[in-house]
C-alpha cells in the first residue's frame, strides 16, 4: 500500500491525486491561501531550481506536514510552468523532475533491498504499474515488454541501450534494476513534456504572477536574442504585423478584454519593433478599462525602464498556448517561423526587396 511519504517522492503514483482529493484541500486555497505559502514556494522553487540547476533539489520529507507540503507543491510547479508556456521551460522542468525522482528511486530500491529482494522488486514494479510500464521480476533482474523496452530506449544513444545488445526471451528483455530505473527516468521525461502545458485560465495566472514573473526573468537571460538585433526600429511598418498582433491590437479597439499575456505580448513586441513607451501608452489607451498608472508602470516593466530587463515576446508555440496565435497566414506556415518578431524581420526585409 503506497504511503505519504511515496505519493512526495513520486508524485506521477496513480493514487497521488486521489490521495490529495482526500485531503479536501481546494486548489483556489493552494494558489492563494497564506496557509499554502511554504507549497507555493516549493513549488517554485522546483521550477527555479530546475532552469538554474537541472534539478528540483532536495528537502526534508521526515514530518506529515513536510511531505504533504512537497506532494502539493507538484501541481503548483506544473502550473507555473504552464502558465509561462514557454517550450524550453517544459523540457528542462520534466527533465529535472525526471533527474530527481530517478535518484530517488535508486535510493529507495537500495533502502528496501536491506529488507529483501522481493520488497525491493514489487517497489519497482509499482513504479512501472504507476508509469504504465508492463514490467515483471525476473530472479534478480526484471523483463519488459519489447515495446515498452524500445519506447523507453529510443532516445538513449548510448550502445548498451540498443536491442542488440540486450537479453531478449520471448518478447521480453532483460534488465537489472539501475538499467530499469534510467528507463524510467525517460518514461517520467516524456510523460511530464507531453502532460504540460496544462489548460491556464487567468485567475491562475494572476494569483501565481509573481513566480510567474520570476520564472519569466530567469528563462529571458537564457534565451538567444541575436535575431532581434538586425530588425529595422526606424520605421514601424503596420503591414508587416503578425497576424496575432493584428488581433490583439484589434481586440484592444473592439474594447474587449485583452487577458495579461496578450498585453504583454504586445507592449514586448512593439517596444522590441522600435516604438517608444509613450506610443506605446497611447495604443493601449484606446482599451475600454485603461488605467493610465498601471498601464504605465507595466509597459515601463516589459521595457526594461524599471526592471532593466528587457522582455522578448512569447515564442509562437507560446502564444498558442495562451490561445493568442489564431493560425496565422502563409509567412507564419514557414518552418523557421517560431517567433513573432521573426515574421516582422522577415517580412520587412522582404518589402525592402
Ligand atoms: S504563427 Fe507565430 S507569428 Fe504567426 S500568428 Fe501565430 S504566433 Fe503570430
Amino acid at each position: 500500500m503506497p504511503t505519504l511519504r511515496l505519493y512526495a517522492r513520486y508524485p506521477f503514483m496513480k493514487g497521488a491525486v486521489e490521495y490529495i482529493r482526500g485531503l479536501g484541500v481546494e486548489l483556489e486555497d493552494v494558489i492563494s491561501d497564506i496557509a499554502f505559502e511554504a507549497v507555493r514556494s516549493r513549488g517554485r522553487q522546483r521550477v527555479v531550481n530546475a532552469l538554474q540547476m537541472g534539478d528540483i533539489g532536495e528537502v526534508s520529507l521526515v514530518t506529515e506536514y513536510e511531505k504533504k507540503v512537497e506532494l502539493l507543491s507538484y501541481p503548483v510547479a506544473r502550473m507555473i510552468v504552464s502558465a509561462v508556456g514557454d517550450y524550453y521551460l517544459i523540457r528542462k522542468y520534466a527533465l529535472a523532475e525526471a533527474t530527481r525522482m530517478e535518484r530517488r528511486m535508486y535510493e529507495d530500491y537500495e533502502e528496501y533491498k536491506k529488507a529483501g529482494r522481493r520488497r525491493a522488486s514489487n517497489f519497482l514494479i509499482l513504479m512501472a504499474e504507476s508509469l504504465g510500464v508492463d514490467c515483471l521480476a525476473a530472479g534478480d533482474d526484471f523483463s519488459l515488454h519489447i515495446c515498452d523496452y524500445l519506447t523507453m530506449a529510443t532516445p538513449l544513444h548510448a550502445m548498451e541501450y540498443k536491442l542488440v545488445h540486450q537479453r531478449v526471451q520471448k518478447g521480453r528483455v532483460i534488465v537489472n534494476a539501475r538499467r530499469l530505473i534510467r528507463l524510467f527516468r525517460e518514461r517520467i521525461t516524456r510523460m511530464i513534456e507531453e502532460q504540460l502545458p496544462l489548460p491556464m485560465d487567468n485567475d491562475i495566472a494572476e494569483a501565481l504572477s509573481p513566480y510567474i514573473w520570476e520564472v519569466m526573468d530567469i528563462l529571458d537571460d537564457t534565451k538567444d536574442k541575436s535575431f532581434v538585433s538586425d530588425i529595422d526600429t526606424e520605421h514601424v511598418e503596420f503591414e508587416c504585423f503578425p497576424p496575432c498582433m493584428k488581433e490583439i491590437m484589434a481586440s484592444i479597439e473592439r474594447g474587449e478584454n485583452v487577458p495579461h499575456m496578450g498585453r504583454f505580448s504586445l507592449t514586448a513586441f512593439l517596444h522590441y519593433i522600435g516604438m517608444s513607451n509613450e506610443e506605446i501608452l497611447k495604443i493601449f489607451a484606446r482599451s475600454s478599462d485603461f488605467a493610465d498608472r498601471i498601464a504605465r508602470y507595466q509597459i515601463d516593466h516589459i521595457t526594461g525602464k524599471i526592471s532593466g530587463k528587457e522582455y522578448l515576446p512569447p515564442e509562437c508555440n507560446t502564444m498558442r498556448t495562451y490561445g493568442l496565435c489564431n493560425g496565422g497566414d502563409d509567412l507564419c506556415k514557414k518552418e523557421w517561423m517560431h517567433h513573432p518578431l521573426i515574421y516582422y524581420r522577415a517580412c520587412t526585409k522582404r518589402r525592402k526587396k
